[in-house]
């Protein structure tokens, strides 16, 4: 439920209404905006008579929810979010592209990549260190090590560093790590979720294979209802029957999801379609289907990459990429 106040209604009264709900142990997010306050209850609002608010002087609407996701919900929170990983902004105007390859591999590999997408205008590097391979045969990431080279590649370069978590057991090894990414196969890892909730770090959350709208925000919900709003969604496309792609990227998934949230949503192109040359075409239509950013793997080898090599951009065909999407992106604002 979500109570509208008229506008000018004095703090005093409004701290008052606040109160009152909370007395009925409801949670109460308050939206200020500049003309109009909302104030969006969390919880079991079957106690609230919705006729009674309507009659208070400072209310002037009480509109009932039935989305089971609040916190990410756009009706509590008509304001674009904007998420701040490390001075990196994404959400509203912004249109930050992440970069770097799938997996850590050593040194040299890492600081060039890094240093090759910062020349092109990547604003962070991604780079898996914990790898969900599909079989226990492949490669395992460099784990532990592997976020070191990337603190080593965030302090050659200066960009801020996103790597997936598998368990909640290895997060305290993430604790310098600007944003932590939750990948498509841990979406519904509750525990996990519960667990970034309780941080005060910037969480990437990708949609799961199989997922629904839906599923993505309730889980979205698990890591906002720990007290962690900081929370960023990637599409990076799911199964279908297509058979010559990895998946399918869903596009429209993107306005709608503006539609139902107020955080921000970027794209993966690479995982969403497992082939280098569809990862430029598919970045293109995500700028113009208003993401709010974009997620890329790019490799100096890819030939030779331990993990999604074939999906992996040179570093030369991303710098060719960046500046086209920009310019999409300049036409295609979201409204
Ligand atoms: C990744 O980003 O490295 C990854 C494994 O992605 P996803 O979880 O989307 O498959
Ligand atoms: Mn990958």
């Amino acid at each position: 439920m979500i109570v509208v106040l008229k506008p000018g209604t004095p703090e005093q009264k409004r701290d008052q209404l606040v109160s009152w709900i909370e007395g009925q142990g409801l949670e109460v997010h308050m939206s200020v905006g500049k003309t109009q306050t909302l104030l969006g209850m969390v919880g079991d609002t079957s106690c609230i008579d919705k006729d009674l608010l309507e009659c208070l002087d400072i209310v002037d609407t009480v509109k009932v929810v039935t989305d089971p996701f609040k916190l990410g919900n756009r009706k509590f929170h008509p304001a674009d979010s904007i998420i701040d990983v490390s001075g990196v902004k994404f959400g509203g105007d912004n249109f930050p592209v992440i970069a770097g390859p799938c997996s850590v591999e050593s040194e040299e590999q890492i600081v060039a990549i890094a240093k090759a997408v910062k020349a092109s205008g990547a604003r962070m590097l991604r780079g898996g260190a914990f790898k969900p391979r599909t079989s226990p045969y492949d490669f395992q990431g460099l784990k532990a090590d592997g976020l070191e080279l990337l603190r080593i590649a965030r302090k050659e370069t200066g960009l801020p560093i996103v790597s997936e978590v598998m368990g909640v057991e290895d997060l305290p090894l993430f604790e310098d790590i600007d944003m932590i990414q939750i990948g498509a196969r841990n979406m519904q890892n509750f525990n996990l979720l519960k667990a970034v909730g309780r941080l005060n770090k910037p969480v990437l959350l990708k949609r799961g294979l199989a997922s629904t709208l839906k599923e993505f925000l309730m889980s979205a919900e698990y890591i906002m209802a720990g007290g962690n709003t900081n929370v960023i969604l990637c599409e990076r496309g799911i199964r279908t029957f297509g058979d010559y792609m990895r998946n399918t990227l869903d596009l429209a998934a993107i306005p709608m999801l503006h539609k139902l949230t107020h955080l921000p949503v970027i794209v993966d192109p690479s995982h969403a379609t497992g082939i280098a040359e569809l990862v430029r075409p598919m970045a293109l239509a995500s700028a113009a289907c208003s993401a709010d950013g974009l997620i890329i793997e790019v490799h100096n080898d890819p030939m030779h990459a331990k993990c999604d090599g074939a999906q992996s951009l040179t570093p030369e065909a991303f710098d060719d990429l960046i500046k086209d999407v920009m310019t999409i992106r300049s036409v295609a604002v979201r409204k």
